[in-house]
Parts: structure tokens; sequence; C-alpha cells
């Protein structure tokens, strides 16, 4: 964990959340600038700066974030009709954020 990072202060509590789900290795909320009528961000617990520097002890981190944005996606009641799953990787690939999170967005009519 670092004390600047704002993902990491989520998960401290530091800054007031609703999770739309939690557990001891990652969490989930929404997107606080949505671009789509449902944008979940699901966040490892583990402060990983971007992928580019994911181990391989990780990897079955990523595969836990993937199946709870697949859940996340069916209570939403999205599955069916359909969403993307984005990591954006460094500054050129639209991370803004550097620790790590899936974006989930779906909904749209
Ligand atoms: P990225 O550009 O992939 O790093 O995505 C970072 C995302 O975090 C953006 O979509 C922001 O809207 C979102 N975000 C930033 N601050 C917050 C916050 N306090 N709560 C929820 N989402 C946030
Ligand atoms: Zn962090």
């Amino acid at each position: 964990m670092t004390n600047e990072c704002i993902f990491c202060k989520i998960i401290q509590g530091k800054i007031p959340t609703d999770f739309l789900y939690k557990d001891d290795d990652l969490v989930a909320f929404r997107d606080i600038n949505p671009q789509a009528p449902v944008h979940v961000l699901v966040v490892p617990v583990k402060h990983i700066p971007t992928i580019n520097v994911l181990a391989e002890d990780d990897l079955p981190l990523i595969g836990k974030m993937v199946a709870a944005a697949r859940d996340i996606a069916k209570n939403e009641k999205i599955s069916k009709s359909g969403y993307k799953l984005i990591f954006n990787v460094e500054k050129g690939g639209g991370q803004e954020i550097f620790h790590i999170h899936l974006h989930l967005v779906g909904g749209w009519k």
C-alpha cells in the first residue's frame, strides 16, 4: 500500500466509497466519472502499479478479478447484452491511476 495512491486510500476506507464487492484480495466500486451506463472498477487490494510489472505470483489475482467482473455484470443484469473488460496500461494506454484496475463497462441500449 502507498499513502498517495487514491485506490489504496479507498481500500483503506480513507475515502468513503460504496463497495459492490469486497474480500481480502479485491474490491469493486462504481467509477466516479462513468463512461457507460454501468462502469465499475475491480481493484486488487495489493498495490501493483501497472500490468507491465505484474509478477508470476499475481496471475491468479487477475483471474479472480475477471471472475468478479463477470459476477458483477450478472448482478447488474448486463451479462446477456454484453460488456467490455478493459485494462488501461501506462499513460499512452490511458492509465491515470497507477494501481491496476479492471474497467467493467456496459449497459448501452
Ligand atoms: P484509468 O484511466 O484506467 O487509470 O482509470 C482510472 C479511473 O478511476 C477513471 O475512470 C476515473 O474516473 C476513476 N476514478 C478516479 N477517482 C475515483 C474515485 N475516487 N472513485 C471512483 N472512481 C475514480
Ligand atoms: Zn494503490
